[in-house]
């Protein structure tokens, strides 16, 4: 890969600006997938560059945010078992639970631990053969590969005491969802590069096909996205729908084999709940029968912990677009960084977390 100064060179992001003015004749709504995406959008400004007439909104693409309550509750009631370790990725341990967090049952003596990898939890198990270490396996297509492999080193090593509690999604129906709902206002995607280097972009080519939507992949620097951006407001004025790849640096069409090959090993397809948004179907990731002595949500019976989802946080409207996250009416009062009242306000990807960093930008910078 190049140097990353290229991609947050100032004269290349204007002239991409000037670029995108020179082409836009209408208003259009695009939505950026990943929650990385959308902290580079705020941190650089990029929501002020490009004309007023293009709306960026937001979307499903903060592993964090989009982690069901129930699965939040059933690692807390792992994690207040005897003799077990829960090791989780730091994000995860201020998410709330239906009556608390991670870090609340870490505070009452949970043996609660932050780890960087699953392998890094792997390790902990065979370290420690008495004790039971789960590893909280959450996120997309981007994190599912890895943690695959953990399940399939722990197998071929006769590793007996170590788990997976598994909440993976999936990014292509959580974006039919948002296309197909009603109030859906989104008229063109900048896919997530980082999952598309996993799984290529071949099924995003029915996505285009179906919604008339122009689909772009697209990268995570200010230059990535301003290109992307052009890229889609060119598809839309020129009526194409096609599917592009912005970030061909680092993404192929049909993504990473060996990585879709061991994901395919461990996991089966399943539907999956959304926080925030419900259920989608088929849109989740489930160890299959071979690797089922390694479900942790089997072996330990915590599909039995359910969960509502508390009323009070707009995350869903948040997550498919339809408000931004200045429109919920508890941003930056009720709801803080100090204080979230929902996942988007607690996650470093999350789009409420950026909106509050990075509002008030220019008074920071000056
Ligand atoms: S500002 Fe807080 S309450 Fe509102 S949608 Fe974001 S996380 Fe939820």
């Amino acid at each position: 890969m190049k140097y990353v100064d290229e991609f947050r060179d100032r004269v290349s992001v204007e002239t991409l600006a000037t670029a995108i003015r020179g082409i836009t004749t209408r208003e259009w709504t695009i939505m950026e997938v990943c929650g990385g995406q959308t902290h580079s959008i705020m941190r650089f400004g990029i929501d002020e560059l490009i004309p007023r007439g293009i709306t960026l909104v937001h979307g499903p693409g903060c592993p964090v945010c989009v982690t069901p309550v129930e699965a939040i509750d059933r690692a807390i009631r792992m994690a207040s078992m005897k003799d077990v370790v829960l090791c989780s990725f730091g994000d995860m341990l201020r998410v709330p639970g239906s009556s608390k967090d991670l870090l609340g049952v870490k505070a009452e003596g949970g043996d609660v631990r932050v780890v960087y990898s699953p392998m890094d939890a792997l390790k902990m198990a065979v370290d420690d053969p008495g004790k039971k270490v789960v590893f909280f396996a959450v996120g997309f297509e981007t994190t599912a590969p890895g943690n695959a492999m953990a399940v399939y080193q722990a197998k071929k090593n006769g590793v007996d005491n170590f788990y997976m509690l598994v909440s993976h999604v999936l990014v292509p129906p959580a974006m039919r969802l948002i296309l197909s709902d009603s109030n859906n206002r989104v008229q063109g995607f900048l896919a997530a590069g980082h999952v598309c280097a996993v799984m290529g972009y071949d099924e995003y080519e029915g996505i285009a096909k179906d919604h008339w939507v122009p689909i772009v992949v697209t990268g995570f620097e200010p230059v990535d996205i301003m290109k992307g951006i052009y890229m889609c407001v060119k598809q839309l004025e020129e009526g194409r729908f096609d599917v592009e790849n912005q970030y061909s640096r680092v993404v192929k069409r049909e993504g990473n084999p060996e990585a879709k090959r061991i994901m395919k090993e461990v996991f089966d397809l399943s539907d999956r709940k959304w926080r925030g948004i419900g259920n989608i179907p088929l849109s989740g990731l489930v160890l299959n029968g071979r690797y089922e002595g390694y479900d942790a949500e089997k072996v330990f019976g915590l599909d039995a912990v359910t969960a509502e989802e508390d009323q009070g946080c707009m995350s869903g409207k948040v997550l498919r677009g339809i408000i931004r996250p200045d429109e919920c009416g508890k941003f930056g009062g009720a709801c803080t960084p100090e204080h979230p009242l929902g996942a988007p306000m607690v996650s470093s990807e999350g789009a409420c977390a950026a909106y509050y960093n990075y509002k008030d930008r220019e008074k920071n910078e000056g």
